[in-house]
């Protein structure tokens, strides 16, 4: 008699008959996975594998990057340029030279009639490094507006914010291979599980090796959080609290590294008189972490030979994220953990090349980490682009949160949207609409014709998506990763890069200023004006990116390779050298549950969805295993209100409302519900997004809501209702 799988069918994988395997990078997340995809004889992607030889997924992908060949052939391709005079009136297709004259004839029109900056350009975190530059240039050296900015407030800027204040400039100085050398891990609001799977997989490796102690700060019990050591279901906005009680708890023990703070640091006077303040008993009244396990944690970290701390959007979304930044460098520069194996403060980025904006697009000053603030910097760029100095701004404009503000107001008239959905993304979706009705031109250039904010646009401008370009990105250990393309763009669309240079002819300064169309010839004048830098990529090239499967900066001219960490000599980027050691006071100035909205509404992300779905929302299987809105809800909570697990239920607050699908899990505490936020239809119609007054960035993840019991033949004509009034 035969068992088992002699009686079985053998698993047949089907022949996709791949010709080629193409290298390129996921285009996903921050984590910079190497990629192959496969293509077949008629040159379409038909299949995606890990690279075994790149060190940052060792072969690995998650299940974005496993489907993301799927994406070349998705619904909702833009494949030909639209115009219409007004909003709402059926968009007719045009010509490129059509669309980008007419594009131009707006900005030039707007910008004499009302001023320069009243023309806002607003980008991304998604396209390629050699884009963001040229956009840069275009927006700063041709265009002229002060009113440039990125998606990337939404998510970084306030790590970028801290790492600044605290270091001198952005730049996360530590590295994945510092998993491999801790003694002690805290992770603040990050659920790499779900968020970055790959960092995920390369920190359980390492703790599995090393055993050493995973401590999760995190209000709601994540998965990271199940996997801890220890777990800190902290209240929600607190961080700073907590984080002033660890360093007190190390100063008032004298367990910090009293070397390495007199040697590397400035500010330790006021800095320690701050911490005394809050003593663990006080803060736990306030962060809800009980004083004994503040103290615990102060010591575990402080007596750890190499402690590092890594965080994500709970940190970074909230009115103090700068604050909580800074808070987490305080720690790590008072127990000598910065620039050391094992030793950091790493800020995990979200989009792919969110690094690469921050790093080259000059939407916070110039290219380069280079500041606006500075004559020297401001001459130094004009000089190599060839622009008068004096046409630059002497400090930086607008950020993305305020530009829609002034919208409102009338100061801006135009905007210009580049791979990115505020319609979905921002904050309160009712008041965004409005604002956007009030545009007189608003033109989007995005790869997906079916993006929420398009409804509102009078141009819209297809652009080539993802491995359909050519040239690099950088992820969240400064690694720059090379893209190639393994296909061309779809339709008639094209690479952002070509829609900047053939905008740049439309202007007279712009015909007068060199625009590479190469995208290798891009890098090397970024390489260029790399020279000396902090971010020095002048030892790189397209190649030797792609031959080391990537290559971390700086990397000097002559240099072999790249660095895996920065600030290894305690030199750092402030006037004097040092790393200043910042008082954080706590205001409590966030909206709060009461007795008429009494959940914190927190929310996050799915592993299978990227941001607002504009890509993964195509997917088959993505859509397979997160197909739609859903609320975590403590049972307790729900048994109060009559609310059954798999029900619908109505969240209000004082924004809107919106109707999600319940689950009842203990993951969420009594007074908490979470919500996955990449559903248009859900969380940001509740949100309130009060700004960092540093970062300017948004604190999505508090807010108050109440709950309701809702009949459940009505729930369906409320979420159609919400799809419908986007
Ligand atoms: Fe892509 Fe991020 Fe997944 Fe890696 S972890 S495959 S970069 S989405």
């Amino acid at each position: 008699m035969l068992f088992g799988r002699a009686k079985k069918n053998p698993i047949k994988l089907p022949d996709k008959e791949i010709v080629e395997w193409k290298y390129t990078t996921c285009g996903y997340c921050s984590t910079g996975c190497s990629i192959e995809v496969g293509v077949n004889a008629e040159g379409k992607g038909v299949s995606a594998r890990g690279v075994g030889g790149a060190d940052v997924n060792r072969g690995k992908l998650c299940i974005k990057g496993i489907y993301e060949f799927e994406l070349f052939d998705s619904s909702g391709r833009g494949e030909q340029p639209l115009l219409r005079d007004k909003t709402f009136e059926p968009f007719r297709q045009v010509s490129w030279d059509a669309a980008l004259d007419r594009t131009a004839a707006e900005i030039q029109r707007i910008q004499q009639h009302y001023g320069r900056d009243s023309f806002a350009i607003l980008s991304t975190g998604q396209i390629l490094t050699e884009e963001f530059y040229t956009l840069g240039k275009l927006a700063r050296g041709v265009i002229g507006t002060n009113n440039y900015d990125g998606n990337t407030t939404l998510c970084m800027s306030s790590a970028v914010s801290g790492y600044k204040r605290s270091f001198g400039s952005d730049g996360p100085p530590g590295c994945y291979g510092d998993f491999e050398h801790t003694d002690c891990l805290i992770a603040f609001g990050s659920n790499l599980p779900e968020q970055h799977p790959i960092i995920y997989w390369r920190m359980r490796e390492a703790r599995e090796r090393r055993k050493f102690p995973l401590i999760v700060v995190d209000p709601r019990v994540t998965m990271l959080a199940q996997f801890a050591d220890l777990h800190l279901p902290i209240t929600p906005g607190t961080d700073v609290v907590l984080l002033n009680a660890l360093a007190h708890v190390i100063l008032s023990e004298g367990l910090e590294d009293r070397v390495y703070i007199d040697a590397h640091t400035s500010g330790c006077a006021d800095f320690r008189a701050l911490v005394a303040q809050y003593d663990p008993v006080t803060a736990s009244r306030i962060c809800g972490i009980d004083a004994d396990t503040i103290r615990n944690v102060a010591r575990l970290y402080a007596r750890a030979g190499a402690a590092m701390s890594i965080w994500t959007m709970g940190i970074n979304q909230s009115t103090h994220g700068s604050d909580g930044v800074v808070g987490i460098n305080n720690l790590n520069l008072i127990t000598g953990n910065i620039g050391r194996p094992g030793g950091t403060s790493l800020s995990i980025t979200g989009q792919c090349n969110a690094m690469g904006t921050r790093e080259w697009s000059s939407c916070s000053g110039l290219p380069g980490y280079r500041y606006l603030e500075s004559a020297h910097y401001r001459e130094e760029v004009a000089r190599f682009w060839g622009v008068d100095p004096e046409f630059f701004p002497n400090k930086r404009g607008l950020l993305m949160t305020d530009i829609f503000p002034a919208i409102e107001t009338g100061q801006i008239k135009g905007l210009w949207v580049i791979a990115t959905n505020p319609m979905t993304s921002m904050a309160n979706t009712a008041r965004i609409r409005k604002t956007l009705e009030k545009l007189e031109f608003l033109v989007v250039q995005d790869a997906y014709r079916d993006v929420e904010t398009i409804e509102y646009a009078h141009a819209y401008l297809p652009a080539g998506l993802w491995a359909e370009k050519e040239g690099v990105m950088t992820n969240t250990e400064r690694r720059v990763n090379l893209i190639r393309n393994v296909l061309t763009p779809h339709g008639d669309s094209r690479p952002d890069l070509w829609i900047f240079n053939q905008m740049a002819k439309r202007f007279a300064q712009g015909r007068q200023m060199r625009f590479p169309e190469a995208p290798s010839e891009v890098f090397d004048e970024m390489r260029e004006l790399s020279r000396g830098r902090l971010v020095d990529i002048s030892g790189m090239s397209h190649e030797k990116i792609e031959q080391q499967r990537g290559i971390q900066w700086p990397m000097r001219d002559g240099a072999e390779t790249g660095s895996p960490r920065l600030y290894t000599d305690g030199v750092f980027q402030h006037a004097d050298g040092k790393a200043k050691l910042i008082p954080l006071p706590f205001v409590d100035d966030n909206e709060r549950p009461d007795e008429q909205f009494p959940f914190w509404l927190n929310s996050g992300r799915v592993v299978e969805h990227f941001h607002t779905r504009t890509r993964t929302g195509k997917i088959g299987n993505q859509n397979k295993f997160s197909p739609t809105p859903y609320m975590e809800m403590n049972p307790d909570a729900a048994r109060a209100l009559g609310i059954e697990h798999m029900s619908y239920a109505r969240l209000v607050s004082r924004r809107g409302d919106a109707v999600a699908l319940v689950q009842l899990t203990q993951r969420v505490g009594r007074d908490m519900v979470f919500i996955p936020f990449h559903f248009h239809e859900c969380v940001n119609r509740l949100s309130l997004g009060l700004l960092d007054p540093h970062s300017r960035q948004p604190a999505f993840k508090q807010c108050a809501v109440r709950i309701e019991r809702i009949e459940q033949q009505d729930a369906a004509a409320v979420i159609n209702r919400a799809a419908r009034t986007f």
